[in-house]
């Protein structure tokens, strides 16, 4: 049997931040000798809400592992636009940190994301990969996305999309890439919950609470939005300024159920629906 981690170029690998994807990214590097062939592309599409902690991992492994990773922003999903200007290729200092290119797509969306109308994750991230690779000459690679063995609904669908998938090939599960961590000198530093967009509407609302709790302020950018250019909310049944109030009037609640896996929230944004051409 082949090395799952072996790719072949052209190939886009899709780095979203988190622990899951960075491992996937070492054992790649590793069944490489330690250096990527050229037309293999680490990249990272930041949506200007991830955490500090995040933006400072994606580095540190890049800086750490000798490992050029492309910092991506979208810009634009117009047909008109030339590929190479609907996103826009950044770094660790000059990454959009106050939801920039997030809020950019509200307002000329003039509508929030939700559940349902996820778009956030298709425009900001997914689109955002494929224009980096076209505008680079690639318009069919591969497009490598670090999902594992024990994500087999996302596989499945990952599977069809044609996706490679070498971690769900090797058999990996969320207990083999936290033993890694584990073991390592670095970590992201942030718990499963806290991780993709600061307060993604995809967490649950025990878990938004704590967001606000620990990080003031934090929810105040999605309220904003709520508020501003976009029409409706991110989520149907409560606001993001009830629930700043319900903090505010509560400041030392406990926040139960912190560590119970939420379906969309145990995976890594930008994976479990990432498309691609391959
Ligand atoms: S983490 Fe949540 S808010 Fe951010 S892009 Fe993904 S689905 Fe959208």
């Amino acid at each position: 049997m082949s090395d799952p981690y072996l790719i072949h170029g052209p190939a886009l690998i899709s780095f979203s931040g988190g622990r899951t994807s960075a491992y996937m990214l070492w054992r790649i590097l590793q069944a490489h000798g330690g250096t990527l062939p050229d037309d293999v592309h680490v990249c990272f599409a930041n949506t200007g809400k991830e955490r500090e902690e995040t933006l400072r991992f994606v580095h540190e492994c890049g800086t750490r592992w000798g490992i050029r990773v492309r910092w991506l922003e979208w810009r634009s999903r117009l047909k008109s636009v030339p590929v190479a200007e609907r996103f826009e290729e950044v770094g660790f200092n000059s990454a959009a940190r106050n939801g920039e290119p997030f809020a950019a797509r509200i307002k000329s969306k003039k509508s929030t994301p939700n559940s349902v109308a996820r778009w956030c994750t298709e425009n900001l991230k997914v689109l955002t990969l494929q224009a980096f690779m076209e505008a680079n000459g690639h318009t069919k690679y591969a497009n490598v996305v670090g999902l594992r063995a024990d994500e087999s609904h996302r596989v499945a669908k990952g599977r069809e999309r044609g996706s490679v998938m070498p971690l769900a090939d090797a058999g990996i599960t969320k207990r083999d890439v936290m033993a890694y961590w584990q073991a390592q000198d670095f970590d992201l530093g942030l718990l499963p919950f806290e991780g993709n967009c600061d307060a993604c509407f995809l967490k649950a609302r025990p878990k938004l609470w704590e967001v606000e709790r620990t990080k003031p302020g934090t929810l105040q950018w999605w309220s904003d939005m709520e508020q501003g250019h976009g029409k409706g909310r991110f989520v149907t049944e409560y606001s993001y300024a009830e629930l700043i109030r319900d903090v505010r009037r509560q400041p030392d609640m406990f926040a139960g159920g912190l560590f119970d896996d939420d379906p969309d929230m145990d995976a890594e944004c930008g994976l479990w629906c990432a498309g691609g051409a391959s």
